[in-house]
């Protein structure tokens, strides 16, 4: 009741300043639900259809697989892009940049020695904490669990993280070990492989999603060529002037976040300061994922974002009014002349709620 007050009398002060010719810059909302959990299909989309709003859904391409339902399928993903989702690479195995190497030109491993006369297996040190993918000639190898697998396992390798020493039998063992091409999966990779895997599912993302919010300013200018928006965490609304396309901010949400709190972050965000705000959610409506939120909670809040008429929009349609905003900005001088468009979604049109649920 209380933040409802607080909020109506955040709104006539809005529509004062409206009516005043003070214009708004760019009030809406964006939903993004990260690692392409099943809860996003199940719980988070008939809500969001309910209410005709579009969500934004981030992939981790390297996770779906028919035989594990945590995830969503590639059926489902593409009904949701069908229905005005915005579908978006949250990349292949969802590893820290810090975890790999960042760039295609830092996955060759150098200084191979062979470890013993008797058997085709060289080793060499790897700087990097994680091995997501490791390639001979760009075929793949194999992890095994033992060093003692390597010896009847052609295309394999065995890694051992605590002394950073790297292993491999590879496919064709060559006689001078420094020949070998060995290359290990690198933040870039991650990035363009995943796209790859979406067109390849007829699905074309514009949008990366930094796992764990994880962004540097290496892996910033690594997204530039495969992405036109890059989504990171930071805990901040998006406002015209300090907007960055490449580091778009967002509000995490945690497993017992009230309605009433998303609702005030809104208030003092996108509605008092005519900002942006996307919430980064993971799974809805059951207990996969990190720290999932209810359905009920969602439908709640999705209700109460439609009964104040704030524009609910995917990552891309918010960044395309931003950029539009920051265009008309330039054009008028000094004066800011860009405004929301309520309700001209380009994904789907909203519906209007029956009656107000969340009260
Ligand atoms: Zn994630």
């Amino acid at each position: 009741m209380r933040a409802g007050r607080i909020f109506f009398m955040a709104l006539a002060a809005f529509l004062t300043l409206l009516a005043a010719g003070s214009q708004a810059l760019a009030t809406m909302v964006s939903l993004t639900f990260d690692d392409g959990l099943a809860g996003a299909y199940n719980s988070a989309y008939p809500v969001l259809k309910k209410y005709g709003a579009p969500g934004v859904s981030g992939i981790i391409t390297g996770r779906i697989d028919p035989a594990n339902d945590d995830y969503m399928s590639w059926e489902q993903i593409r009904e949701l892009s069908a229905a005005g989702w915005e579908i978006v690479s949250h990349s292949v195995n969802h590893a820290r940049p810090i975890q790999v190497p960042v760039f295609y030109s830092q996955e060759p491993i150098h200084g191979w020695t062979r470890d013993s006369p008797d058997a085709p297996i060289y080793q060499a040190h790897y700087d990097y904490e994680l091995i997501t993918g490791l390639f001979e000639n760009g075929k793949p190898l194999k992890e095994v669990e033992t060093i003692k697998e390597l010896n009847y396992k052609p295309g394999s390798f065995f890694f051992d993280r605590v002394i950073e020493e790297l292993h491999i039998r590879p496919f064709n063992p060559p006689e001078d070990p420094s020949s070998l091409d060995i290359r290990a999966f690198s933040y870039e990779r991650e990035m363009e492989q995943s796209k790859k895997d979406l067109i390849e599912h007829g699905i074309e993302a514009k949008t990366f999603v930094a796992p764990y919010n994880y962004w540097t300013d290496d892996v910033r200018e690594a997204s530039k060529r495969y992405y036109q928006y890059a989504v990171i965490g930071k805990g901040e609304d998006n406002r015209p002037g300090s907007y960055d396309p490449y580091g778009i901010k967002r509000f995490m949400v945690h497993k017992d976040d009230t309605v009433a709190s998303l609702m005030r972050i809104v208030t003092q965000n996108a509605v008092d300061k005519n900002s942006w705000v996307i919430f980064c959610l993971h799974g809805i409506g059951d207990n996969t994922g990190w720290e999932p939120w209810s359905a009920d909670k969602l439908d709640k809040f999705v209700a109460w974002l439609r009964q104040e008429n704030i524009d609910i929009v995917t990552v891309a349609e918010g960044a395309r009014r931003m950029a539009e905003c920051a265009a008309s900005k330039a054009r008028a001088g000094t004066a800011p002349a860009c405004k929301a468009a309520p309700g001209k979604s380009a994904q789907g049109k909203p519906a209007k709620a029956k009656a107000a649920p969340g009260k």
